[in-house]
């Protein structure tokens, strides 16, 4: 019965995000439309022109931001548990994300325990839940810095700790952190700790948040160690 249960909650998850996406991509493209027709009108001033063209392009991003939190890898509906690497997984994150870091003068460090750990779960998934934490550590510095990424046993999970000294959180950001649409950037999307939070527990997994303002931030997961 237990094995039932888990499994219909992945289902739910998956399902869910599946929903949410088309949901999510329809309004900003339902506003775009909008102003689109708007900008049809011959007599509108150069203003609102501008305007108009300037929300549209915003609303055009909006949607690209969202379908890159939830689909930079994971495609909604496969679901494919292996046995992963989680070395190799975030050595795979890291390069996906090398171009924006560089962008931002980020630098990743990464120490790794010398054994190779795995985890079951889908290489996909997993890849975009950590993405979008290690998207959220760039996106915390103003002027560049450092994200460390470590990988560790414990006991019988597999511990992984991302932390960033950017901007931090406060008390009360870290509570509605992964609760949808809780952002405080002005181009955000607020899915993407949602994202990753669904990803996690569908994995059996936990994770902790430390955070203090101007400190940085420590994510802790814990996924369960797959004994081959
Ligand atoms: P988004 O990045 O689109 O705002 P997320 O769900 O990824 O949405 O994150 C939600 C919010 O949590 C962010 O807007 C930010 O306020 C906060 N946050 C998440 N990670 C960090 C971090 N590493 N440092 C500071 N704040 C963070
Ligand atoms: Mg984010």
């Amino acid at each position: 019965l237990l094995k039932r249960v888990i499994k219909a909650e992945k289902l739910e998850v998956v399902s869910h995000l599946a929903a949410s996406i088309s949901h999510e991509v329809r309004n900003p493209l339902t506003t775009t439309k909008g102003f689109l027709q708007l900008l049809r009108d011959d007599e509108i001033s150069t203003e609102k022109r501008d305007e108009y063209i300037k929300i549209s392009l915003d609303e055009l991003d909006r949607a690209t931001n969202i379908i890159k939190d939830y689909l930079t890898f994971a495609r909604p509906e496969a679901e494919h548990q292996n046995p992963i690497s989680i070395h190799s997984e975030l050595k795979n994150c890291m390069n996906v994300l090398t171009p924006l870091a560089q962008m931002e003068n980020v630098q990743f460090k990464e120490d790794f325990c010398e054994e190779e750990l795995f985890v079951l779960g889908d290489s996909l998934k997993f890849k975009q839940s950590i993405i979008n934490i290690l998207k959220n550590g760039i996106e915390s510095y103003h002027a560049g810095g450092l994200i460390q990424l470590s990988a560790e046993k414990e006991d019988t999970y597999v511990k992984i700790t991302i932390s960033d000294f950017g901007k931090g959180m406060t008390e009360d950001q870290v509570l509605r952190l992964g609760e949808p649409y809780f952002s405080t950037k002005s181009n955000g999307t607020g899915l993407g700790m949602m994202v990753t939070y669904s990803i996690i527990h569908s994995m059996n997994g936990h994770i902790y948040v430390n955070s203090a303002p101007g400190q940085g931030t420590v994510f802790r997961i814990f996924l369960p160690l797959h004994v081959k």
